[in-house]
């Protein structure tokens, strides 16, 4: 008759019922952008929560910054300008006679 050659220790054996217990999670779709979602959680994706925008997510972020970059450009661009722009030389008018 087979035999095990050593005993299993308690650790290895109840390592077999570790996650016994564990259930899946119930999983929903965001109401903004479609995302898969755990219950009663914001949007990670989107930061959107029953269809009210509540966290900043790092897309939002990304956008700001794009936008504060091109306002500087701007800025900077229209300085550029006014620098390389040679002052406007009126020419004066010879009086009528
Ligand atoms: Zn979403």
């Amino acid at each position: 008759m087979p035999v095990p050659k050593r005993k299993r220790s308690r650790s290895r054996r109840d390592k077999r019922f570790a996650n016994k217990g564990i259930k899946v999670k119930a999983l929903t779709k965001c109401q903004n952008c479609q995302a898969p979602l755990a219950t009663h959680q914001a949007c990670p994706a989107c930061g959107f929560y029953k269809g009210v925008k509540v966290l900043v997510t790092k897309a939002d972020r990304a956008v700001k910054r794009g936008e504060e970059r091109q306002a500087r450009a701007k800025k900077k661009g229209m300085q550029q300008q006014e620098m390389q722009q040679p002052q406007e030389v009126v020419p004066e008018q010879e009086p009528q006679k």
